[in-house]
């Protein structure tokens, strides 16, 4: 199981040295064996940030990000030491990812070559298996990235992950620019490795209809704190923090012909200086002097949900873990 806790502001430690990022504050999140969890915002909200603390891209500042207890990262004279090749980090960008002058066999054994996991017959064999586990020909270890669609990138991106034998996957917008036919295509390569591997995943976007297809339970942010956290059945049937039912709002309603389209009024404020109290506040049509006076906590509401709004309090007074 992956336990991400984040307290306070996160100072992040990338590989080049110290960064001052206030992007997360008090997150704290498990994911469990096999399942998939969602993380879901705007861009700006720390869903980015967030994924890289749970690869191990980033320490946690104040707190830890484990997988079955151990620490996936450690800091070190101020650079970020990755302690387990056991999750692997799928990224936005097809085309900036792959390495253009590395056919794609060594691109997707590289890992493990480098790591020491296997044998160098064994890992071109592997990379064969893995390329058509991705809906792909074995016999494309020879090309380039350059002789493929940004679809069949993503799929090689995803055997290289699957090249370190991950325990969890952490897809950061990993289908975002890709065109939606081809979007739904690499959906489904991934609901088919997940349920022939049981893998267990965050599946970081901003688009809740993506998030929709793949997840078990789904984490809202907004500026850096989970806002609800709720079973994806749960959340689509009725989303209950105010930020969560402007994103479904904004949501433009597929298949009618004719958009619904609400954009959430105003600007989201910069993470370096957050509004008071609830952060959604000057945009939340439902604030009150509470709101601008007290941050909300995430609390357990009904079975399944927790939410951080001062509207939705607690029914049961049972503080989300
Ligand atoms: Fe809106 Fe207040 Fe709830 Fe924040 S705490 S979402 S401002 S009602
Ligand atoms: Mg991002």
């Amino acid at each position: 199981d992956l336990g991400l806790i984040q307290r306070g502001l996160a100072r992040l430690t990338g590989g080049r040295g110290v960064e001052t990022v206030h992007a997360l504050t008090d997150v704290n999140l498990s994911v469990q064996r096999g399942e998939v969890l969602g993380i879901v915002g705007e861009s700006g909200c720390g869903k980015s940030t967030l994924g890289r603390i749970a690869s191990g891209i980033y320490a946690a500042t104040e707190g830890s990000v484990t997988l079955d207890g151990q620490p996936v990262a450690q800091e070190r004279g101020g650079r970020t030491q990755k302690l387990t090749t056991k999750v692997q980090m799928i990224h936005q960008d097809p085309f900036a990812s792959l390495n253009p002058r590395m056919k794609v066999g060594e691109t997707i054994g590289e890992g493990p070559r480098l790591n020491h996991l296997a044998k160098a017959p064994e890992v071109r064999a592997r990379t064969r298996e893995l390329l058509e586990q991705v809906g792909l020909e074995a016999t494309y270890v020879d090309r380039y990235p350059h002789q493929f669609s940004g679809g069949q990138r993503q799929r090689i991106a995803i055997a290289r992950a699957l090249a370190m034998n991950p325990e969890v996957l952490v897809l950061d917008e990993a289908v975002a620019s890709l065109d939606v036919s081809i979007q739904a295509q690499v959906l489904n390569v991934f609901t088919d490795l997940r349920r022939d591997l049981g893998l267990t995943a965050l599946f970081i976007s901003h688009d809740l209809s993506v998030v929709r297809h793949v997840c078990d339970r789904v984490a809202i942010m907004y500026l850096g704190r989970v806002v609800e956290l709720a079973d994806a059945s749960v959340l689509y049937d009725k989303p209950l923090h105010p930020y969560t039912e402007a994103l479904f709002a904004s949501v433009p309603t597929l298949g009618t012909g004719r958009a619904r389209f609400n954009p959430i009024k105003g600007e989201i404020p910069s993470p370096l200086n957050p509004p008071s109290g609830c952060a959604f506040h000057p945009r939340c049509p439902l604030a009150g002097p509470r709101c601008r006076a007290e941050v909300p906590r995430l609390r357990g509401t009904t079975v399944g949900r927790d939410v951080a709004c001062h509207l939705h309090d607690g029914g049961t007074g049972v503080e989300a873990a």
